[in-house]
């Protein structure tokens, strides 16, 4: 898929203030710092369009992108930083699970995962909400290139085996990294297939 056109629509925390339109959308999220900005710039091939930012937590907001003017992209919030209190993380939970009830627009999701790292406690309990809620998702492995190919596969097959403990059948998955563009055409085509046997 080319990318034609990017620009920023909303932010909110309601997703009953979520744009009114049929355009299917594709949710991105993951723990803060796993690279989240810095794909879906990579994606549109926009520079700033998500906001890269040192501060773990501070975007903490649906984000609506309207790509092409036939879909949405929406950047969920980061989750899993140590330093937010009890309440803003009840807060932010009820918001974000009620996106994922509620939104019927909501296609796929792309749960990001850092693939230098063993499998994290708490993406797997995410990916198990999602499962069990049946919300539809696909993995997407950041940080590719700072891997030596052998250790990267090494991860992703770890990441697997974990997957199959509890999974009869894996979710698609993308490998990525934003630095040299991996994955790239990958993830866009996935989107575009989808799009185009949704018409
Ligand atoms: P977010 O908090 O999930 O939105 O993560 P960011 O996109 O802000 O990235 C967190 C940090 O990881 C930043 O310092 C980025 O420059 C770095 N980073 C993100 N993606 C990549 C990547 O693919 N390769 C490398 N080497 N660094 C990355």
């Amino acid at each position: 898929m080319k990318i034609k056109t990017a620009s920023f629509v909303v932010s909110n925390s309601d997703v009953t203030k979520c744009p009114n339109s049929q355009l299917p959308e594709y949710a991105f999220i993951g723990r803060s710092n796993v690279g989240k900005s810095s794909l879906i710039n990579m994606l549109t091939g926009r520079k700033n369009l998500a906001k890269v930012s040192g501060k773990p937590g501070k975007t903490r907001l649906i984000n609506h992108f309207l790509i092409n003017q036939n879909w949405h992209l929406v950047d969920l919030p980061g989750y899993g930083y140590a330093r937010v209190s009890k309440k803003e993380k009840k807060t932010f939970q009820k918001y974000i699970t009620a996106y994922f009830e509620k939104r019927q627009q909501l296609v796929n999701t792309f749960i990001l995962i850092d693939s230098r790292l063993d499998p994290q406690p708490i993406d797997l309990e995410f990916l198990e909400w999602m499962g069990l809620n049946g919300v539809p998702f696909s993995i997407v492995f950041t940080k590719a290139d700072k891997l030596k190919p052998k250790a990267l596969e090494s991860n992703i097959a770890t990441y697997k085996a974990k997957l199959m403990e509890t999974w009869e059948v894996l979710p698609p998955y993308f490998v990525t990294s934003s630095s040299n563009q991996t994955g790239r055409e990958d993830v866009l085509n996935y989107i575009e297939d989808i799009n185009s046997k949704l018409k």
